[in-house]
């Protein structure tokens, strides 16, 4: 893997309004910074990282696309996030490995990253995953409908790791069938691609609510200050 172009897109395109307000979840600030800056410069401290690519919002990218870094590219996003993990696509070059990172996930492992990437490579797709702690019930209209056994299911992260061709073959067939799914490992799973799973990590949880905003800023405080 040492020479493998590794790059890695970061959905960063939805309005996010789960937390209410303006802004959306992935630009809040944690610790003073945004938190899709985090995730971004997380990324950047692997040298074998060769790009970042960040969908945004078409009418924040004036706003975003000044950085610094000439690894980090902000583009437009799609309408769904398909969309944009495919415009992403189009930034990708002639990348080996390409990772897909939620924007919402500051406190995902490097060595996480890298078991995916290697899984990835070996096998064509890989996920961390992680156990589930609490039951999972199918349910409508307020009634069990079943309970699958527990010891069958996991709770996806990210990153997501595909060999290239792998990803570039899942998104086109999604966006062929109208497929929106919102991970990219189940649709590589659904188009018969094999998906291996590597320990995922409890401290790598999505900052979806106002409540996962403040526990991370008390995981942050406790690791002093950097993530
Ligand atoms: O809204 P949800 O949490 O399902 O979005 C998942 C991820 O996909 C978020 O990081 C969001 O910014 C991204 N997304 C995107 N383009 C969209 C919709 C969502 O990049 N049009």
């Amino acid at each position: 893997m040492s020479d493998a172009r590794i790059v890695v897109i970061v959905p960063a395109a939805g309005a996010g309004t789960r937390f209410g307000g303006e802004i959306p979840k992935q630009f809040r600030q944690l610790g003073g910074k945004p938190l899709v800056q985090r995730v971004v410069e997380r990324f950047l401290f692997d040298s074998r990282v060769t790009r970042v690519v960040v969908p945004v919002a078409e009418m924040l990218l004036s706003v975003v696309s000044q950085s610094n870094e000439d690894r980090v590219a902000f583009v437009a996003g799609g309408a769904t996030r398909l969309q944009s993990v495919a415009r992403g696509l189009e930034h990708a070059g002639d990348a080996d490995l390409i990772a897909v990172h939620d924007a919402v996930r500051p406190f995902f492992a490097l060595e996480t990253f890298h078991a995916a990437l290697a899984a990835a490579q070996e096998h064509g797709a890989a996920l961390p995953v992680i156990p589930l702690a609490d039951t999972v019930h199918v349910v409508a209209e307020n009634r069990i409908l079943s309970t699958p056994d527990r010891s069958t299911l996991a709770a996806a992260q990210t990153p997501q790791c595909f060999r290239a061709e792998v990803l570039r073959d899942v998104v086109a067939r999604a966006q062929r069938d109208g497929d929106d799914a919102t991970d990219e490992a189940g649709l590589a799973a659904k188009y018969g691609h094999t998906v291996k799973t590597v320990p995922g990590d409890s401290m790598n949880f999505k900052i979806t609510r106002l409540e996962d905003l403040a526990m991370a800023e008390r995981v942050l405080a406790e690791w002093g200050g950097e993530s």
